[in-house]
């Protein structure tokens, strides 16, 4: 058995493109809309959230504008509330720098996706390549040797590199 083997096995290079297709899909939804989790605190005024925006994803501990408040479940009750938020958001403003910053207690922190995106695309990639370049192949034409012990191509009659 190979190492290579485990690696051409067709599971992993479709669980690669749908990987890719996943995070293409979430980076989308996150350019689009504004999609999260939110825990609105009426004592301090400030909200923790975590939410899919900008082409990222925002985790944040801070004020929250009036505007976002009536958008969290329970968040105009006493003692606030969580809830989750889905919304368009209008701008469509897609960010492509992570940014972190924490100031008395409050942290803004934001993590761009398209660095997984293109990680899962690059990845899948290797697999498909990989499998083309797989022992199992001839090393010049490419052709599925099959698990032919040759040392010599059927087909293009180069040498496979084999021992024999
Ligand atoms: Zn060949």
């Amino acid at each position: 058995m190979q190492v290579g083997r485990l690696f051409t096995r067709r599971g992993l290079k479709w669980a690669g493109v749908a990987g890719t297709l996943l995070a293409a899909g979430l980076f989308i939804v996150s350019a689009w809309w504004y999609v999260g989790y939110a825990r609105y605190d009426q004592n301090s005024g400030l909200d923790r959230r975590l939410v899919l925006a900008n082409g990222g994803v925002y985790a944040r501990h801070a004020p929250v504008s009036p505007d976002d408040r009536p958008a969290v479940a329970g968040g105009e009750g006493a003692g606030g509330g969580s809830g989750w938020i889905a919304r368009v958001d209008a701008r469509h403003r897609v960010r492509f720098v992570p940014s972190v910053t924490i100031s008395g207690g409050q942290y803004w922190v934001f993590m761009p996706w398209w660095p997984v995106v293109l990680a899962l695309a690059l990845t899948t990639v290797w697999l498909w390549r990989f499998d083309r370049m797989s022992p199992d192949r001839c090393p010049h034409c490419r052709c599925n040797l099959g698990g032919l012990e040759s040392a010599f191509c059927p087909k293009c009659g180069k040498p496979t590199g084999r021992e024999v």
